[in-house]
């Protein structure tokens, strides 16, 4: 027999590191971002389907959205190419290039719906 051990986290309000730690076995991922829920979502769009997280080419790290990112860092967000790896599911944590991304209305691996409102914003997170 062996045990398991559930543990909660208190997490800080905002700019949270997610799962790694405490949870080795779950996928490795965080989303940086001010009120980040599990999902990535952020205190600027936080429906069932904002889950999309994306990557900002100068950090090489993952925000819940550029405003979050903004204010948390001392320069604007910077786009990252389309062919590379730079959307990320915040439900199931699949990356993808921003191609793929941007022709999916649900995470491939997951199944998880996501805001096709995102797409308006392209231009901000990939070139
Ligand atoms: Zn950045
Ligand atoms: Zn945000
Ligand atoms: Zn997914």
């Amino acid at each position: 027999m062996y045990q398991v051990t559930v543990r909660r986290l208190s997490l800080p309000p905002w700019s949270h590191w997610r799962y790694g730690a405490a949870f080795p076995n779950l996928p490795m991922f965080n989303i940086l971002g001010i009120g980040t829920d599990a999902a990535g979502r952020c205190t600027h769009w936080h429906t069932e389907v904002d889950i999309i997280a994306n990557k900002c080419q100068q950090c090489q790290a993952y925000y819940a959205c550029y405003l979050c990112h903004n204010t948390l860092t001392t320069h604007e967000f910077v786009p990252v190419a389309k062919t590379a790896l730079g959307a990320l599911c915040g439900s199931c944590g699949l990356e993808m290039t921003g191609n793929a991304y941007l022709t999916q209305t649900a995470c491939p691996r997951c199944q998880h719906a996501f805001n096709p409102q995102c797409h308006l914003h392209q231009q901000i997170y990939f070139c």
